[in-house]
This record gives C-alpha cells, structure tokens and sequence, in this order.
C-alpha cells in the first residue's frame, strides 16, 4: 500500500470514528485506539506535508498562527427572526398562516439555542467557510476556528455546494467546568454564549480547538435548486444524512397529531408529534423544560414546513414571514445604540459603554450601558445604530443584553480604536480585554489616586474623585507619593477647597500613614495584587516590601492561593522603576512597608493599664466610637459597656445621656474628646475639637 493510501484509509476511518462520536453520540472505538490511530497519521502527514487532506481530521487541533477575522460577504441573506413574547401572539401567528394558505400547512418547532449564529460554506463538498452572521450581509470569516469543532464535518459524502446555518454553542456543563478553571475573575464569561463567542474569535486556533464547542444546523441552502428537498423535514433529513448534527429535540405540528406522526415516521427523524391544539401545551412544557436542557435555550422557533409556501409567504428586510421566535423572557427595556465611548481604567484597561438613546428602566432613566469588552461587543455582533435590548438583571449597573435589530444604515461589528483615548498610545490585547500600556496615561493616573485613597484603600476622606481630578489638572498630584508632600495649603481658594478642606486633608493624608501594610501593598495598584493576594503574600512569609522586591516566580508559587500568572505578575511589578521610586518614597513619609512596622506602631506605651473606661455620646475624631476603644485598648485600657463601682473613666462626647448622670453621681472621672487626645498625645487634633466644640455653642 502507498503511503497517500495509507493516510486516506486513516483519514477515512477516523472521520468515521469523529461522526460516531461526537455527531451520533455512539463510539465505535476505545480512546486508545483513537489516539493510536489519530498519532499515526498526524506522523505521517508531518513526514509528507504534500498528502496532507483539508478534511483531516488532525486539521482541528488547530494551529498558533495568528488569526485576523477579514470581513466577507454572504452569499445568501442571513435574515434575522420576528419574535413573539407571550403564548397568544404565537398562537395567532400559527393562526394568521393558515388562514392566509389555501393548501393544508404543517409547522417544524426548534428549540432556539442561545450561542452564535454561523454560516458555513462547501464548495464541492468540501467546508471552505465558515462566517458569523455579522449584519447579515457582511460577516467575520472564522473558518480557522470552526473547523476545530469536531461535530461539523469538514467534507461532505456528496461534492455539492451547499450553504448551511445553525447555532455553535457550549454545553452548559462545559461552560462551568471551564469557567471555573479561570483563575482571573475578570475573565470568566457571564456566560455559554459568551464563552462561545470569546472561543470563535480566539487568535490562534489551538486555543478554541481545547474549548469543546458544539453546532446544531437547522437550514441548508443549496446552490443548485433541483437538488433542494421540498419541506424543511426532508432538509433537516438530508443535512444529517450529509453528517451535519441536527437537535433532535424537535416538534412537528399539523392539523391533527396522526397526520403529524405519519409525517414524521416517513421522513425518518427524530422529534415528537402534535396536533395545532396542543401548541400552548408544547409551549409550557417547553418553558418547564428549558432548565433542565443541557444547552441554554433562550426561546423556541416555529418555522412552516413547506417550502412552497414559504417563498409565497416571502420576506421583510429583516424577517422571513413564514417563522416566528417564541422567546422565553421580553426585554427589560429597548434603546438604540447612538454610539460607544471607551474609557480607561487604572490598571490601563479600556472598557467600552454604550451610548443610548434614553430610556427608562427600574426607576430611573439609562442612558448608558457597559459593553465589557470587546469580546462582549463581538459576542453580540454589535454595531452603531442597531436596537438593543437592555437589562440590570442582578446587577446594579445596566448592561446591553441583546441585538434586537439591526442598523439600516450597514455599520458592521464595532471595534475599538487601537489608540488610548486619554493619552493616545496604542493598545494591546490582554485575553478578552484591552490594555493601555502607559503608566503615565492621564486617566490611569488619576484612577490609581482615586483607588489608593478610596475608603476601602488608604481610606483618605477628603481626596475623592473630584479633588484628584483637579489636583490633577493642577499639576499638584501626579503621583502617588504626591499626596504625602503636596502642599496643600497653597490649594486655597481652589473652587470648592476652603481652609476648612485643606486641614481635613492633611489631617486625613497623615492619619492615612498609620495604614498597615497590607492596607499599603493592596493600593500601591498593582494588578493581581488585591487584599486577598496581599493577605496570602503576608503569610506565606513576603511580609514586608523588601522581601517582595526580591521574590522569585519559584517562591511566589509555593504560597498557597498564589498561582503562576499571579507570580509572574507580581514579580515583573516590582521590577518598574516607577513603582519602586513610589515605595522608596511613600516608606521615607512613613508609611508601613513591612509588618515589623506594623507592630511597632501597635505597641504603644501602656499609659492607660489599670484604667477601666466607659463611653457615651459621639465623638469628632473617633467616628465610629469603636475607633476610641481600641486606643485605650492598645494603651493597656480596659472598656466596658456600663458605668459600675469598678469604672475609672467615663469618655463622654457629645449628647451623651444616664453615664454621664451615673458617672458623676459615683464621681468617676469625666474626660471629653479634647483632653482624651492630650492623654494619647494626639495634640494637633485638639484645636481642631475645641474649635468645632465652640461652634456647636453658638
Ligand atoms: P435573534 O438573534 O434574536 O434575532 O434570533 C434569530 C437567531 O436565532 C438566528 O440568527 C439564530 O442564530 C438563532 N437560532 C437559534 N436556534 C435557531 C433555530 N432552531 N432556528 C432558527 N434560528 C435559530
Ligand atoms: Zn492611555
């Protein structure tokens, strides 16, 4: 036997092997064998390149060569479906048509699966592309990745030329086995179709073919008419005759159910039966069942079977007239796309938002929306102008759900701009995100102040979002280590910044310097570097930023919790130079830059020991009162919750009540707020008391 015999055998038998498996569901073979076989003849293709078939099988482990996804033309119209959202509107649809038909007609129900809709094109049998849908006449050519999607056959028993659509979809179990792997939460895909979307548009086609994506086709176009059965039954026959997965979870409708089994018997597919009056019936089972289905449905499609009619029935712009889409939930709200701004993170990623027309949802009116990324954006195949629906579903931020409708005016899937908004440099793609890459970018910068300072962080009170914006334009805050050496007081007369303000600042910018470390690690803004990681850095030893400074991936990995992207993220952070001369600065202003310091500032003198402290009222400084007992607490102090014979001091801010009475009528010591902080050496807050205390009498 010559070798190109040898290979066809294998390449024959294998695809055999493939349909068995993943388009019948029955194996013909053990995996060993399978892998034994499928090793064989990739060494045999490597060894003679030449006699390499484009239906082979070892095509769909797919390859690292970078993928663009050229836009190309349809060559038939890929129509979008009318919708219906209620059980009646479909009833009098099914009404409508057979009123309108003399002949008896027949209905097929599909299940509408929720992934992406994709064309794929033979020419002489053989797939030679495959395009999502796009606007409908122009789409993305992402044969490269389709091909690894080991149900679509990628040559057909007979040489036509044949266009056929369905639905690449991810199984829901799949989709969370995958998901769950994802070690960054950003990002996990909200969900199947998502993923699906993200795993179509993969760079480098190994990467989709280790995602088990999966297709149901449910139209077929074929080129020469003659050879076009004559109702969508025989289609759906002849498409899985060809080898095409077809969903079997199908429904056939006519007049009476044993005219619809006989049809169904003859035509030699799987599905059930039913009479037209039974419709509400499917309809409810099928909204009961869709839960339970291992694939995401988001509604079902009711399509006249008789090809005849349905080129009588004809077609909108948009919609065949001879099928509608039950879909299971209406949207929440409806909007128009006007346009999409991009905005950059601290971190330098861009997130794309949606710019609506108004319209009102929960209570309040959108007008923008968040679009993720621009996966997202692809998942939708979103373009300017189209009508979207939108949707706060569980979250407080709204987000655009689905294309409605799409644009007349031929926009294409949007893109966003290679260039940063804020600073102008180019961008470059990290996973599903984009990444502006200067650290210098204006709105990166004031992101990362904001971040520091926010109550979460640094917790800096009065350095909000809009005092860094214009600290920033200012020129007074550039950098981090620009809060601790800015001089505030030159800031007066700023709109919106009094005296008053400026001593909160600066109060608060020197109050934020006693954060421990953890607290400073987690805001210097580094990305994978959150609390969390902080806390697990901290005890698996990397205690202090010295140590950090000169960890190596190796050791970061053995800490529990720290995997390897983590690592190396970590380690290439402390290897900018900016960062660095940030930490040489914030640590000379005092700031904790290792737990030891930390522990330092924890064992004060034990001024207080023997005392016993209650305390009333509310306090100035010590806001929540929580914040008074721990510094007599930290002091050696002890504090209870009700003035007794045994109480040394009572602490009494303002509007206290019985303690007080209590407390003089024992005689305990009453201290105020100003002379509290004389006694734990706070003087420069005590003015301040005093000041606002004398306000209060006026
Ligand atoms: P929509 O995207 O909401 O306009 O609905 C139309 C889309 O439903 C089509 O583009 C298909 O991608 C999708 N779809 C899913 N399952 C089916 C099905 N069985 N028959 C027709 N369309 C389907
Ligand atoms: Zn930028």
């Amino acid at each position: 036997m010559d070798i190109k015999e040898k290979i066809d055998g294998l390449v024959e038998q294998l695809i055999n092997y493939q349909k068995a498996y993943y388009v019948d569901g029955k194996p013909l073979v053990s995996d060993m064998e399978y892998d034994r076989l499928f090793d064989e003849l990739a060494r045999l293709e490597k060894e003679n390149p030449s006699l390499v078939r484009p239906d082979s099988p070892t095509v769909r482990v797919g390859s690292d060569l970078s993928n663009d996804f050229p836009e190309v033309e349809h060559t038939i119209p890929v129509l979008s479906l009318d919708k219906a959202y209620s059980k009646d509107e479909v009833l009098s649809f099914i009404d409508k048509c057979i009123r309108k038909e003399t002949s008896s007609l027949t209905f097929v129900a599909e299940e509408k699966i929720d992934g992406i809709s994709m064309v794929l094109y033979y020419e002489d049998g053989i797939l030679s592309r495959a395009v999502t849908r796009g606007n409908g006449t122009v789409g993305n050519d992402v044969t490269a990745n389709i091909k690894t999607i080991k149900s679509i056959p990628l040559s057909l028993p007979e040489k036509i030329d044949i266009a056929v659509r369905g639905e690449v979809f991810l199984k829901k179990k799949d989709f969370e086995i995958i998901n769950s792997r994802e070690e960054d939460e950003d990002k996990r895909a909200a969900n199947p179709r998502n993923l699906a979307a993200g795993t179509v548009r993969r760079q480098k086609s190994e990467e989709t073919a280790r995602i088990p994506l999966d297709m149901f086709i449910y139209e077929g176009f074929w080129s020469n008419k003659d050879l076009t059965p004559k109702d969508h039954l025989h289609i759906l026959k002849k498409l899985k005759d060809l080898g095409f997965k077809i969903n079997t979870h199908m429904s056939f409708f006519a007049h009476d159910r044993k005219e619809a089994e006989n049809a169904l018997k003859q035509s030699g597919l799987e599905g059930k039966a039913f009479a037209f009056s039974e419709m509400a019936d499917y309809i409810a089972f099928k909204t009961g069942e869709r839960k339970s289905l291992e694939w995401e449905i988001d509604g079902l499609v009711f399509k006249i079977n008789e090809l005849e009619t349905r080129e009588r029935f004809g077609y909108t712009e948009h919609h065949p007239r001879w099928a509608i889409a039950y879909k299971f939930e209406s949207p929440q709200a409806v909007s128009k796309l006007l346009g999409i701004t991009v905005q950059v993170g601290r971190t330098g990623r861009i997130t794309p938002v949606a710019e609506l027309s108004p319209v009102p949802l929960g209570g309040s009116v959108i007008r923008r929306a968040t679009l993720h990324n621009q996966e997202y954006i692809e998942s939708l195949e979103l373009a300017i102008g189209d009508t979207v629906s939108i949707a706060k579903r569980g979250d407080v931020i709204p987000a655009v759900e689905d294309v409605i409708e799409k644009n007349e005016e031929g926009n294409t899937t949007y893109e966003i701009p290679l260039i940063c908004p804020s600073c102008g440099s180019t961008l470059k793609k990290d996973g599903a995100h984009l990444f502006c890459q200067n650290r210098e970018c204006p709105e990166q910068v004031k992101g990362l102040l904001s971040f520091f300072a926010s109550r979460n962080q640094m917790d800096i009170e009065t350095l909000g979002p809009k005092t860094i914006e214009l600290f920033y334009q200012k020129g007074v805050l550039r950098r981090i280590e620009d809060i601790y050496s800015a001089d505030y007081h030159a800031l007066v007369g700023m709109p919106g910044i009094g005296e008053k303000t400026v001593q909160q600042i600066i109060r608060s910018v020197e109050e934020s310097k006693t954060r421990p470390f953890k607290t400073v690690l987690s805001s210097l803004g580094i990305s994978e570097l959150g609390k969390k990681s902080a806390e697990m850095l901290i005890s698996g030893g990397f205690d202090s930023i010295n140590k950090l400074r000169s960890a190596k991936e190796e050791d970061l990995i053995k800490i529990p919790g720290i995997g390897e992207r983590t690592a190396k993220i970590i380690v290439d952070a402390f290897k900018d130079g900016i960062l660095l001369s940030t930490i040489d600065k914030l640590s000379s202003y005092g700031l904790h830059m290792s737990q030891d310091e930390d522990e330092k500032e924890d064992k004060l003198e034990q001024t207080l020991s023997g005392t016993v402290w209650c305390v009333t009222g509310s306090f100035v400084h010590f806001n929540p009162r929580s914040k008074a007992l721990e510094e007599i607490e930290k002091r050696g102090g002890r504090t209870v919750s009700s003035v007794t014979g045994k109480t040394t001091h009572l602490l009494a801010g303002s509007g206290g009540g019985s303690k007080r009475a209590e407390a003089e009528k024992l005689g305990i010591e009453i201290v105020d707020e100003s002379a509290f902080l004389v006694m734990l050496g706070i003087e420069a807050d005590r003015k301040e008391v005093e000041k606002d205390s004398q306000l209060e009498l006026f």
